[in-house]
């Protein structure tokens, strides 16, 4: 069994946390049930300055560590690995993310899960990273996977070459509104609900 597992609203809270940062930083008073979309310049209605220097604060070292788990995460990726099972972190994180994303896991009792770094969203702040992506795009596509645990509808295009792949669509505010691409796609509110449907 090959599961790919997505990092940020799949293993933490990251947009409770960014939320919190908008409201902080600029006074957004938006809720995270009205984080409409995963593009957070358009959920907090920030300019490309704000949403900048909003990304920039948010992904120092000491923001990501603080970012809560997601109940019941790690309890069942490690269930899945004392099963034999290979799970991977993909990330869309900048690669600059790379320490403190590895502490992270390391700090929530996932210290034998690897994690690789995809340019999942080039096209926006992440591209001004200038940072290497660890994982190139046509190494991802040689990576099989049975399950996939993915928040963003701006990934689904990356399992599009697997056509029997289960993709366990964490359930967020901002992909409520998505229609789903196949039927292979299912929205799931939480670990132990995911727990049960990988076999
Ligand atoms: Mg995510």
């Amino acid at each position: 069994m090959k599961i790919y597992v997505d990092f940020d609203d799949c293993l933490c809270e990251t947009g409770r946390y960014f939320c919190d940062l908008a409201d902080k930083l600029f006074g957004s008073g938006v809720p995270y049930e009205r984080m409409h979309s995963f593009d957070m310049d358009v959920s907090f209605s920030l300019s490309r300055e704000q949403f900048n220097l909003m990304m920039t604060e948010g992904h120092k070292p000491e923001a990501l560590l603080s970012l809560e788990e997601t109940p019941g995460a790690s309890t069942v990726l490690n269930s899945w690995l004392d099963k034999g099972y290979d799970v991977s972190v993909i990330t869309g994180r900048p690669y600059s993310a790379m320490e403190p994303s590895r502490e992270w896991l390391n700090r929530h009792n996932l210290v034998r899960v690897p994690i690789y770094f995809l340019n999942k969203y080039g096209d926006r702040w992440y591209a001004q990273q200038q940072s290497p992506c660890c994982l190139e795009l046509e190494d991802y596509y040689k990576m099989p996977f049975d399950y996939a645990v993915e928040d963003s509808p701006r990934a689904f295009r990356f399992f599009s070459h697997l056509p029997n792949l289960k993709v366990l669509v964490f359930d967020r505010p901002w992909n409520r509104e998505t229609p789903f691409p196949t039927p292979n796609y299912r929205r799931v509110p939480t670990w132990p609900e995911i727990q049960t449907l990988v076999k």
